[in-house]
């Protein structure tokens, strides 16, 4: 815009001055003309006041006259001519005495009315004249002029015009220049104004004054309330973003197959993006599989949810859920959750249904079996007696399954709300319960040892640390050989309560150890039902003992014995 003014200052600035010169150039030689006429008519006027001398020798008068002329520096030619027009004497190189000059159009003039001008080009000298002429008393005298003069000084002026038209042009471009870069000035202001806001500063504002202040406040204004939405919508991207990233579901969006967003979490299942990869496919196969479900939800416009199995980076099963964005032609969204635990449940789930079904129908199955036998009258008393028992044995076998899994479910529902506890001496239960094994122990001849510290206090239901320590020595008993032993001790070490329970019995296998809590594993089927196991007492140990906060380990060597160490936090009043 700046150079635009310029230019057209300039350009108004240099054709006004040719106007100027090119309409004054006609009056300048006009003026010259007429000049030149009142000097050659001042001339002739004197001249003719010598009439009387001129008579007497015209010749002499006329060279004596254009010499007097030149000596001034005037170039003037003299002629005197008689009333027929004929010349009688000429100051000029070329004299023309005798000749008749009556056609001229100044002489003409002058002998009807005085006075005769003319300007034409000379036949004798080729020279461009102005002629003035003057007759009286039957003279006419006539005086003539080159107009080389005329033009030479009209040639001058058109030089000194040239130089001040350049001058001119000169100083319109430094003014022009200077002008427009102050009228410039307030728009490219703003303009660069507007070209920062543009790119996202919204930090500078227009000065609000002169012609463009309306315009200033305007742009203000918009740039105020852009800066605001931009805040706005910055915290309300941050929102969003901590929440996605705060979210347990991994969250990715695409846009032509060019990641737009991908959360911490989808990266920590789906695995590590490669270094300067920003589509979808160069991530890796695990995102491979994410790529069809929105590909599919993009052709169908709609909703997919898949299942996908893992093995890296973590084994696992994870739900994507892909759905189309309206936003772009070629966008989606995909949810990726981890569905593993989920599927490890329902595995679990299905899994103690058919354990309970299969526990509870194999006592049952036992006491239908022998009802019938029952009925049959020809058996003995001796033989019904033994059915009978039998049948006792089961039904208890059957009590003890549920009584077991009752067990189980309310430390389970304890376990959701917060557990009532009490202060509970653990010595002390230890000691009863010994005392209440002693008669089971020494039927499986296993001697009871005990190193209980006094004093141990935990918080917990006195009850349910009964069931561990008789579920615990119990074991110790059951899968002990006649002769072993069984030791109990408890001790305080730092702010926990540590429980052993080591037997010098049969020992678990070291790739049973890791199952030996799960719900109805049990290393030996045979043995565990034939000394009245259910499965479900290590499991009933180790949620008695998450429950009050505490943990459980086990040590084992085959045919040596096992350790089983339970500890608990120490309740403050220790
Ligand atoms: P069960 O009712 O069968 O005893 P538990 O859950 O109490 O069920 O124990 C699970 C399995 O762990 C048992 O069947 C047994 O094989 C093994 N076990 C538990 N305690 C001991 C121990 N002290 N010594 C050897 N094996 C044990």
């Amino acid at each position: 815009m700046k150079k635009h003014l310029i230019r057209l200052f300039t350009i108004s600035a240099v054709i006004s001055l040719i106007a100027a010169f090119v309409l004054s150039m006609p009056l300048v030689q006009r003026y010259n003309l007429l000049q030149t006429q009142m000097q050659l008519k001042s001339i002739l006027l004197v001249l003719s006041v010598q009439g009387d001398s001129l008579l007497e020798n015209p010749d002499d008068f006329s060279d004596r006259c254009a010499q007097a002329l030149s000596g001034s520096g005037l170039d003037i030619r003299i002629t005197i001519l008689d009333q027929d027009g004929r010349v009688m004497a000429d100051s000029g190189p070329d004299a023309t005495l005798g000749q008749s000059h009556s056609d001229r159009p100044e002489v003409q003039k002058a002998l009807s009315s005085g006075w005769g001008f003319d300007t034409r080009k000379s036949e004798s000298t080729n020279i461009t004249y102005s002629y003035a002429a003057y007759a009286l008393d039957g003279i006419v005298y006539r005086a003539a002029m080159p107009l080389t003069s005329v033009w030479h000084s009209a040639l001058l002026l058109s030089l000194y015009a040239c130089i001040g038209l350049l001058a001119g042009v000169v100083i319109a471009l430094i003014l022009s220049r200077i002008w427009a870069a102050r009228s410039v000035k307030p728009v490219a202001d703003l303009t660069k104004i507007a070209n920062q806001v543009a790119a996202g500063d919204f930090s500078q504002r227009a000065r609000q004054e002169g012609d463009l202040s309306e315009l200033s406040t305007a742009l203000n204004s918009v740039t105020q309330e852009l800066s605001d939405t931009s805040d706005e919508l910055r915290v309300s991207n941050e929102r969003l973003r901590a929440i996605l990233q705060g979210l347990d579901e991994g969250v990715l969006s695409i846009e032509d197959k060019k990641i737009t967003l991908l959360t911490d979490r989808a990266t920590r299942l789906l695995g590590p993006v490669p270094e300067g990869v920003d589509t979808l496919p160069g991530c890796g196969a695990n995102y491979l599989y994410l790529q069809q479900a929105m590909d599919e939800a993009i052709q169908t416009g709609g909703e997919t949810t898949k299942e996908i199995t893992l093995s890296a980076p973590v084994p696992c099963v994870l739900q994507v859920y892909a759905a189309k964005l309206g936003y772009a032609p070629k966008s989606a969204l995909a949810v990726v959750r981890d569905v593993t635990k989920l599927h490890q449940l329902e595995e679990m789930r299905r899994e103690f249904v058919a354990n309970v079904t299969h526990e509870l129908k194999t006592p049952l199955t036992s006491i239908r079996g022998y009802v019938e036998l029952l009925q049959d009258d020809k058996r003995d008393a001796q033989t019904r007696a033994k059915f009978y028992e039998i049948i006792g044995i089961e039904a208890d076998r059957l009590q003890r399954l549920i009584d077991d899994l009752l067990e189980l479910s309310q430390i389970e529902n304890s376990q959701r709300q917060s557990p009532e506890t009490k202060g509970t001496n653990l010595s002390k239960t230890a000691c009863d319960v010994l005392e209440q094994l002693s008669l089971i122990a020494k039927e499986h001849q296993v001697t009871l040892y005990s190193d209980l510290a006094p004093g141990l206090i935990i918080q917990a239901d006195p009850d349910r640390i009964v069931q561990l320590f008789t579920n615990l020595i119990q074991n110790a008993i059951k899968y002990n050989r006649p002769g072993g032993s069984v030791t109990i001790s408890t001790q305080a070490i730092r702010n926990m309560a540590v429980i052993k329970v080591e037997d010098t019995g049969l020992g678990i296998p070291p790739e049973s150890l890791p199952r030996i809590f799960e719900r109805f594993y049990r290393v030996d089927k045979g043995r565990s039902r034939e000394l009245g196991g259910t499965g479900l007492g290590l499991s009933i140990v180790k949620h008695i003992v998450q429950l009050y906060g505490g943990d459980i380990s086990v040590d084992s060597v085959v045919e040596k014995g096992t350790v089983f160490q339970v500890r608990f936090p120490l309740a403050h009043e220790l």
